[in-house]
Parts: structure tokens; sequence; C-alpha cells
């Protein structure tokens, strides 16, 4: 289940059941990695890194190039694997995941190849300075269940695209799909050692990693809660952190928006991944005079979403993580219920879907929950605070366009919004006062490698994807070579003058 030096691993930590949410199987037992574990990968990573830094951008595309197709040999093993170990519909894991991360090794085989920035010159007298942008080393990235083979992919590609290695450490409970993507980088041609998985729980394999000497740089995919955990591990050695953490999306209907495409972009945006999307539609904000219509259609929408065995391919919505996690959600939802909201549809542990047909397991062996409307509540409650990371979307009415943006704003959070609306002047507005490190006008969810992804204010800072994120793992050097044939120089005067 770990994967380092281009090898598999046992691990040395505790057992680990892995466990299909949808179905309640067990599916595997592993030992996870513990501290040595991971102490054995950063030592792989940072043997392997002197070569690998020494490649030229050529030499370490290669590989890179070559990823894509090994990935894409693997992509029918990938599917099977996201959806047992997540309970996602194996439509999702198809038609999203897969091809996500594919085009994702794509991109950054070609990213090192066109660098830009300033030019080289004479910015001083009688000298030329010049920009050299370097990997960092040893990278650390820790990332969540909810898509693990995408959070590899964005997590690895970059970072190796710009010449450092890596340990990533994936959550204990989806290390499939991240193993199967370091396979097939050594099948690529990437060197032992350049990329190594390992799966471990965030108490000893995280924090082990986080504050290993040699780790120059965790990127960290996750809550926001554990980010400031990590922020405080990294400072203590004074290393880079890369945050990508929680998000509370709004989506804003404006008053000339299409109704139909808001509600249907909601239905879909809030139930995503079972609404364990960071960049989940959650809180929707409707203009008063479409309230009523908005959240008929959503509801309706929603109630005829298929609940059922991610493995079917008729199947629109699996289960969530696990039971754990449902119940948490389940949790939220009754305590709206509990102060005054009104749950419009869903807020149920179902045993059915809305065919009738019975889905797998109990409610005691299987996390499935429904798709879930709230509306009627005050923007204090905890379901328009808090994350909730479950398939529930929340919705209140505004008047003005001044308040759809306040209430848009009002979240610590800011990883990602939508607004609906056929006004340039309301799409320039949202585009420009939305606080949020993506804004989608009329649409809510896409992803492209070529776009970053990243958050503002409690979402955390770093990009994901694009050039952006190949960014991040460099640093940059600034090279002044003095061209003086004489020994005075100038500025020397400024401190002796003999
Ligand atoms: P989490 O924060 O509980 O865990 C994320 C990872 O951190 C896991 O691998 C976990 O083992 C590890 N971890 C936990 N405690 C740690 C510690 N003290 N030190 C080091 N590592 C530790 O998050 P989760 O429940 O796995 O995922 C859901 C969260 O991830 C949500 O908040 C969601 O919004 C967020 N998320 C954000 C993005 C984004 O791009 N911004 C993408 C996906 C998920």
């Amino acid at each position: 289940m770990h994967y380092w030096n281009g090898e598999h691993h046992e691990g040395r930590g505790a057992p680990f059941t892995l466990t299909n949410p949808a179905t309640g199987e067990a599916t595997g037992e592993y030992a996870l990695a513990d501290a040595a574990d991971v102490r054995d990968a950063v030592a792989a990573a940072k043997a392997a890194y002197p070569g690998f830094k020494a490649l030229t951008p050529g030499e370490g595309a290669a590989p890179q190039r070559r990823h894509a197709p090994a990935h894409e040999n693997r992509s029918p093993h990938l599917p099977a694997r996201g959806k047992q170990q997540t309970g996602k519909s194996i439509r999702l894991a198809t038609e999203f995941d897969v091809p996500g991360s594919i085009d994702n090794a794509r991109f950054f085989a070609g990213a090192a190849r066109a660098l830009t920035g300033l030019s080289a010159g004479t910015y001083w007298e009688q000298s030329t300075s010049m920009i050299r942008r370097e990997p960092l080393g040893v990278i650390g990235s820790i990332a969540p269940w909810n898509y693990p083979l995408q959070m590899a992919a964005w997590k690895i590609l970059p970072a190796v695209a710009a010449g450092n290695t890596i340990v990533l450490k994936t959550s204990e409970m989806t290390p499939g799909t991240s193993l199967i993507l370091a396979e097939a980088a050594t099948a690529a041609g990437f060197p032992p050692g350049v990329i190594n998985v390992i799966a471990g729980d965030g108490k000893e394999a995280g924090e082990t990693l986080v504050t290993h000497p040699d780790v120059v740089m965790t990127s960290f995919t996750g809550s926001t809660p554990v980010g400031r955990r990590i922020m405080e591990l990294a400072a203590a050695k004074g290393s880079r952190v890369h945050l990508e953490l929680g998000g509370k999306a709004p989506l804003v209907v404006f008053a000339d928006a299409d109704i139909e495409a808001a509600a249907r972009g909601a239905v879909a945006g809030s139930l995503i991944n079972s609404g364990q999307d960071c960049t989940a539609a959650t809180r929707a904000i409707v203009a008063a005079e479409h309230f009523e219509a908005f959240t008929d259609r959503v509801a309706e929408l929603m109630d005829g979403v298929r609940l059922g065995d991610p493995a079917v391919p008729a199947t629109d919505m699996g289960s969530l993580i696990s039971l754990t996690h449902r119940d948490r959600v389940a949790a939220m939802v009754a305590r709206a219920g509990d102060t005054g909201a009104t749950i419009r549809t869903g807020g149920e542990i179902p045993t059915t879907n809305h065919l009738g047909e019975e889905l797998p397991g109990t409610p005691e062996t299987t996390a499935y929950y429904a798709p879930t409307l709230i509306t009627g509540i005050d923007t204090d409650a905890e379901v328009w605070r808090d994350e909730i990371f479950g398939p529930v979307l929340v919705a209140v009415p505004f008047d003005t366009d001044d308040e759809a943006i306040a209430l848009a704003n009002d979240t610590p959070y800011g990883l990602a919004a939508s607004a609906w609306t056929r006004s340039t002047n309301r799409t320039l507005r949202a585009a420009a006062d939305i606080e949020a490190g993506c804004v989608w006008i009329n649409e809510h969810i896409p992803i492209v490698s070529d776009m970053p992804h990243g958050g503002y204010k409690a979402s955390g800072f770093g990009k994901d994807m694009s050039q952006y994120s190949f960014d991040e793992y460099t640093q940059i050097k600034h090279v002044f070579i003095d061209q003086h044939e004489d020994p005075h120089h100038a500025w020397q005067d400024t401190i002796f003058t003999t």
C-alpha cells in the first residue's frame, strides 16, 4: 500500500481495514505508514533529488510525456478502485476524475518547457542580471479522501514538472488510485524515488512528513483547521506551505437569470461527489421574486436523483465517504431542523431511492444521505456558516444586488462561487466583487488543467493546476555577473574611499 523508491512496501504502522462505504464490505486490510516509513520515503525522495534536478527541461519532460499514456493505460482500473474506496458513482469516476487527471499529466508535460519571466539584461552598471527558476527540493504533500486520484495528480504533477521530488501522503481511507498513478510514473520512466506515495493517518504520518527536516515545502489539501495546524508545524521549522482548504461556495441567482439553468446548475453543483467537493454549491442566494420557483425546481430535481450502488452506471449519486461523516452531515441538518429551518426535501438517511429501489446495506453499514434542500434559516445558522461537505444546499432570498454580493461574501471561506445572470454589468460586478479564487458565470464546477484552482480568505493560498501551480513549486534566483574591467566599483565608495 506504500510506494517509495520505485517499489511497493508494507507499512509498519497499525492495521487498517478499507471499507466500501456504499456496500459496507471490507475491501482490504493493510498496515498504515508509521513515522519510520515516512522517513524512508523522504530519504528516497532526497536521494533522487540531485539527479532529477540536474535534468534539462526536455529530459525531465520525457517521462512526463510518457506518464499521460501510462496513466491512461491503467485507467480501466481506476474508476473501480475509486468508487470502491470513496463510494462515488462510477460515472463520476469515469467521466470526471480519470480524464481530469490524465489531462493534468498532459498539461504538466509541457509546463517546464515554456517558461517566461524577466529578461536577462543590464540593470546595474557594467553587469548582467538574470533569473534562474529552480526547484525547491523534497516536497511533502498531504491529500484528502474526496478526489484521491485528482488530488494526487494536482499535487504530484506540477511538483515533479518543476524538478522537485515528492512524498504524497494520501488519506488512509483512499490509497488505491494514488498508488496506480505512482506506478504509472515508474512505468513512464521517472527515476525511482522521484514520486513516492504513502498512506497513513494525519497525526503520525502527516505530522512526521510536515516536520521532517528534509521536507522543504508542505503542499496540503484538506480542511481549514488541519491546514492551520500544518501552518503552525511548518512555521516552527520555517518552511513553505501551500494550502488548499475548505469552502462554502455561494451560488447567486440574480433577478434576470435563466432560472431553469440556475436550478440545474445548483443541483449538479451541490450534489457532485455527494456534496463532498470543496467547491460545491452550498449557499444559494436567490432574487426574492424567483425564490419560490427556484427552490421548487431544485427540490423537484433533487427528488429525481437516483441514489444507489455506485458500481451501477445508472446511479447518479453514491454514498458518502463513511458512516462517521454521514452522521456528522445528518446531525447538522437535524440541528437546522430543530432550530426552525424548513427541510424542503431530503434531510434523511434513506433506505430506498426515489424509484423505491432498496439501497445496498442498512443505515448501520452504508453511508447514504438524501439530497437535501434547506430554506427558512438566518445567516447565523450553522448550516449557513460551516462547511457541511454533504449533499445539502441552503437557500436564502435577497432583494438588492448589493445584498446578494454581501451575502455571497458573508463567509470566512473564499474558494469558489457562481453567479447566474444575463447582464454584462452583473457578470462583471460578480467577477470583481465576490471574494473567491474562482467565479463561474452561469455554471458551477468546471475545472480545467490550464486554469488555476485555489482559495481566498480561509480557503487557503497557493494554486493547484495551471502554470501558477508550477510556479508554486519553484524558487527564483537572481544571478548577478559583474563585468567591470577595473577593480574599482563606484558603489563601494559608500563604504570606503581609498
Ligand atoms: P482533513 O483536513 O481531515 O484531512 C486531509 C488530510 O490531512 C488527510 O490526509 C489527513 O490524514 C491529513 N491530516 C489530518 N490531520 C493532520 C495533521 N495534524 N497533520 C498532518 N496531516 C493531517 O480533510 P478531509 O476530511 O480528508 O477532506 C475534506 C476537507 O478537504 C474539506 O474541508 C474540503 O473542503 C477540503 N478540500 C479542499 C480542496 C481544495 O482544493 N481547496 C479540495 C478537496 C478537499
